[in-house]
């Protein structure tokens, strides 16, 4: 096999806790996360020379060391010999800094095509060692589907998929640290935790009416006080017939829950047409 591409899928976070800080500076968090079917394409390529090339679609995307695809060859490299240079070229679908994992997706499918590019045989178990180096996201982006992620991210079981719906994501035109999110989260009694093991009963049922009211993302009061559009986005998501609306990860992607998809349609052509966010994605759980 000379080349293969792989692709790199996104994930909203169906609920988000963070249960402490930890004195090493990660957080615990307990999270409900789901795939979606909006996807990077990632094509690897052998080639005669030693050295590693990154090319992509996007323009300002950094493409040496910094990007994530160059630390998970990197990374896979030190486990196991290459003895080629690489051509990839990287095909962003998924918006960048937006709450979506795209840069862990990313890396997770690098690792994964490398593995069968090079028939090195790693289980996903191993790979999903290998991977949390590189992100606490990464071996859930292995793992795919729906699942409760716990621990700084590491801890994943698999959960009952969640019920079939549309999802309409939109990112307004704003860049969110994650580490300023985090930094910024005080625990205290205001902070409005999920209920986690109330979601997992409403999945275990294949309720989306008894899930979606129960999706709650702690990190919005970090992020919605800095940049109040995300409520705005949210009012009108639910105004127009979502079962609900939440922030993804640290934002600043917004996402709605339909469960028809023409009324999903219809809102999606509403946002395209707005000035609330370039970047505005129809889609539905993977
Ligand atoms: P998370 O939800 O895990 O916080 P995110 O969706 O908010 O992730 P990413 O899209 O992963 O954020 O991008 C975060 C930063 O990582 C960007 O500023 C970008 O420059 C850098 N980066 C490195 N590699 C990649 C990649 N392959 N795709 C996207 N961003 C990347």
């Amino acid at each position: 096999m000379n080349s293969i591409t792989v692709k790199a899928y996104a994930k909203i976070n169906l609920g988000l806790d963070v249960i402490r800080k930890r004195p090493d500076g990660y957080h615990d968090v307990s999270m409900i996360m789901q795939t979606v079917n909006l996807y990077d394409t990632i094509n690897i390529k052998k080639t005669k020379f030693q050295s590693v090339t990154i090319r992509s679609n996007l323009y300002y995307l950094p493409t040496d060391r910094r990007n994530l695809v160059y630390k998970a060859i990197e990374l896979f490299r030190e486990n196991h010999p290459i003895r080629s240079g690489l051509n990839i070229f990287l095909n962003k679908r998924i918006p960048v800094a937006a709450g979506l994992a795209g840069g862990s997706a990313d890396a997770a499918a690098t690792l994964k095509g490398l593995n069968r590019l090079y028939q090195a045989g790693l289980s996903l178990e191993e790979l999903m060692k290998l991977g949390v180096k590189l992100g606490a996201d990464v071996p859930y982006c292995l793992l795919m589907g729906t699942a409760l992620s716990e621990g700084i991210g590491e801890i994943l079981k698999p959960l009952t998929p969640m019920p079939d719906c549309s999802i309409l994501l939109v990112k307004p035109d704003i860049s969110v640290s994650t580490k300023y999110v985090y930094e910024n989260l005080r625990l205290n009694e205001e902070a409005k935790h999920p209920n986690i093991p109330a979601m997992l009963e409403a999945l275990q049922e294949n309720n989306i009416y008894k899930l979606a009211p129960l999706m709650e993302n702690i990190l919005e009061s970090v992020t919605i006080k800095e940049y109040p559009i995300i409520e705005e986005i949210k009012s009108v998501m639910k105004d127009k017939g979502a079962l609900t609306a939440l922030m993804s990860g640290s934002g600043p992607t917004v996402f709605g829950i339909f469960d028809n998809q023409l009324k999903a349609e219809k809102v999606y052509r509403y946002f395209k047409s707005s000035g609330y966010g370039k970047q505005v994605i129809l889609t539905r759980p993977y």
